[in-house]
């Protein structure tokens, strides 16, 4: 077990406790969250200053900022327009030239000068002729005491906040160490102290390392500590969750089953199949089902989610499905009635537009006095968006619930859906392939099945990157692929619902697309569409209709129509890479060949970079590694992913070995 916390450590004094902490200085650390000693000592610097070397002043570029440190021989304020403007200068001298550093419009920054004063100074030239650098960091450098904490070391500097001197920081975040260096405990008895500093010692190396590689040792060691205790966290709702509950015996007969997969029209792959055992267990099991299903865009998660709904169906309980877009769920009820009602089972949808079950469908009780075959009338699958959580909706018998495409729901919503029931097994899909890092932390209480094999006879994806001058000639093949029958969909870049002036510039866009590609017909759907014109659209789309589709990313999102075979990505680079792999989903669903043009103008190699990737792979995975190197977990889960906790230390794209070292250790606690 994890070291009883009997006593309140020290390190939870408050800063006002401090020596030189007032009123003034505590609300200046408040604003940087910063309350108790603990606090402090976890305030990270931004970056470390060597100031055992500095750079001459004649040797600072343009392109890389660099600390010098030289003697004021000249300052001033100037003032100009009326006295509305300043630029307040200081001429530095080390010996080896003269720099020029300016202030615009911080008339006050005069104060913190006086000629003879030898300042730090960190930044990188703006001119050369003469040198002169435009609001860089500096510290005045002031003899006494305690001057070895700011000279000739590794100098941290700190995040400010208005009013707080990196030096007084600095010297505080010292002092308070010294005093509290001893307090410091190991959270985590188990840890190999060979491979890591103690605690103590990490603190030391963060705040004033002695070797620049201090800072990396020091990090990794707090990380773990980051890593240990979420897994606590994890493990601790895990258990309380299994000592709670029991499982309700979903694991069904297969009675329905067998007609479902004799009508469905294709066989599952093996890698269905698998995952299908792989959730009859668990809904056989103890404990209710807690799992994550992860599949590649196409991979087929929905044939395998009307399985594990049978399942429960069989077994006399009632099973929801929540999906992000109503589009989703139109579709999902769709299909799933299309499946389920010939087997007697009613489907309802419910949606923000549609609190009433459709009247559509047929009632399963009609159905079940004709066919003794099926003698479970009451249960039954409603579908639904988040509107499936509205307080007063009541979920009676809820055997299962399954959430498609999860990543675009919190944890919060997550768990609101599932206390509608009585601890109903839970299966949450996604299509963005989880790194191993984030899938070990942010879904650590999660079972993983992972469906790892596309099925066959799927035509391949072509990706290209292409600049707009080319969009005639795009265009012109799109035209002939309409031509030989098949169907396009071209993204329009902006994101959705931004405001009346968006929808504006999509119609004007519509416009040009149909004259474009006349004679052909296109179709228009964007977020702010009533949901019966988005269904009337998706209608047309999927009937052929319309051969067009312009969209806003509303697409992303499990949308199937096999024959749509090319997507136009217009300002490709606006979008992350998981989420083109997302859209770049929609095609390369049927038997046919499918092109993914992602037009970009992006001038920065880095964007272009990120771009290739796509050309060069359809693996999910590699993608979605990409993508949190590149932009990190918040941006590549979407901005509605609550619960990603935020790490000071840990790095969740790099450190894939401290979290495994911290399940670990937890699990032997
Ligand atoms: P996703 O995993 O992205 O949700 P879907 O469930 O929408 O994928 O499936 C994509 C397409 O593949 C659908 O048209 C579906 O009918 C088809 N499909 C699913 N499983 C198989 C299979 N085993 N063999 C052939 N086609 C399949
Ligand atoms: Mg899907």
């Amino acid at each position: 077990m994890p070291p009883p916390e009997n006593k309140i450590s020290p390190l939870k004094t408050p800063v006002t406790s401090l020596w030189g902490v007032g009123a003034e200085r505590a609300a200046q650390l408040a604003r940087l969250e910063i309350f108790t000693v603990e606090d402090l000592l976890l305030h990270r610097p931004k970056r470390y200053e060597d100031r055992r070397h500095f750079r001459k002043i004649s040797e600072l570029t343009k392109e890389e900022a660099f600390t010098a440190r030289g003697k004021i021989v000249a300052l001033g304020l100037k003032r100009f327009r009326g006295g509305s403007k300043s630029v307040f200068e200081i001429i530095l001298d080390d010996g080896s030239a003269r720099l020029h550093c300016r202030w615009w419009n911080l008339p006050f920054m005069e104060n913190y000068f006086a000629m003879g004063d030898v300042v730090f100074v960190f930044g990188k030239l703006k001119e050369t002729k003469p040198r002169t650098m435009d609001h860089p960091e500096t510290e005045v450098i002031e003899g006494g005491e305690e001057s070895f904490i700011h000279i000739n070391r590794i100098a941290p500097v700190y995040p400010l906040t208005e009013g707080l001197p990196q030096r007084w920081l600095r010297g505080l975040i010292w002092r308070t160490l010294e005093k509290y260096e001893t307090e410091i405990a190991e959270p985590t008895p188990l840890l190999d102290l060979k491979m890591f500093p103690t605690r103590a010692n990490a603190f030391r190396m963060t705040h004033f390392p002695e070797e620049l590689r201090d800072m990396e040792i020091a990090r990794r060691r707090l990380a773990l500590d980051e890593f240990v205790a979420l897994q606590l966290q994890i493990q601790s709702r895990r258990k309380k969750f299994e000592a709670r509950t029991k499982g309700f015996p979903c694991g069904g007969d297969n009675r329905l089953m067998k007609p479902f997969l004799s009508a469905l029209g294709f066989i599952l792959t093996e890698a269905q199949t698998k995952v299908l055992r792989e959730i009859r267990q668990d809904m056989r099991g103890a404990y209710p089902m807690r799992r994550l299903l992860q599949g590649d865009v196409g991979s087929g998660k929905t044939a395998v989610a009307a399985c594990s709904a049978l399942m429960a169906l069989e077994s006399g309980f009632n099973v929801a499905l929540m999906a992000p877009t109503e589009i989703l769920a139109e579709q999902h009820w769709r299909n799933f009635a299309s499946w389920f009602e010939p087997l007697g089972i009613k489907v309802e949808l419910r949606t923000g537009s549609r609190k009433e079950e459709k009247s559509e469908v047929r009632s399963a009780k009609d159905k079940s006095t004709s066919n003794s075959h099926f003698p479970l009338p009451t249960s039954h699958l409603i579908i639904g968006t988040h509107a499936l959580l509205a307080g007063g909706f009541a979920l009676p018998n809820l055997g299962l619930v399954i959430i498609d495409e999860q990543h675009k729901f919190g944890v919060a919503q997550r768990e609101q859906l599932v206390r509608k029931g009585n601890y109903p097994h839970l299966l949450v899909m996604t299509a963005t392939p989880i790194p191993r890092t984030l899938g070990l932390t942010l879904y650590g209480d999660l079972d993983v099945s992972v469906i790892d094999e596309l099925p066959g006879g799927r035509g391949k994806i072509k990706t290209f990157v292409r600049e707009t001058e080319k969009l005639p000639k795009v265009l012109e093949f799109i035209r002939e692929k309409l031509a030989a029958g098949r169907q396009a969909y071209v993204v329009y870049p902006r994101v959705e619902d931004s405001g009346a002036k968006e929808l504006k510039a999509v119609t004007t866009e519509l416009e040009n697309l149909k004259k474009l590609l006349a004679p052909f017909r296109v179709g228009l759907l964007h977020g702010r569409l009533k949901p019966a014109e988005k269904e009337n659209v998706m209608n047309d789309f999927r009937a052929k209709k319309v051969q067009g589709l312009l969209s806003t990313s509303l697409i992303e999102v499990g949308v199937d129509v096999p024959n749509a075979t090319v997507m136009l990505i217009e300002n490709a680079e606006a979008f992350g890479l998981a989420q083109l792999h997302q859209l770049r989903g929609r095609i390369g669903r049927g038997a046919h060949e499918s092109f993914c043009i992602l037009i970009s103008d992006a001038k920065n190699a880095e964007a272009r970079e990120r771009l290739k990737i796509l050309e060069e792979t359809n693996d999910g995975f590699k993608i979605a590694e990409a993508d949190l190197k590149l932009r990190g977990p918040g941006e590549l889960l979407g901005r509605k992913q609550s619960g990603l906790p935020n790490f000071r230390f840990g790095i969740l794209a790099e450190d894939l070995d401290l979290i495994r070292q911290a399940r670990e250790i937890v699990s032997k606690f």
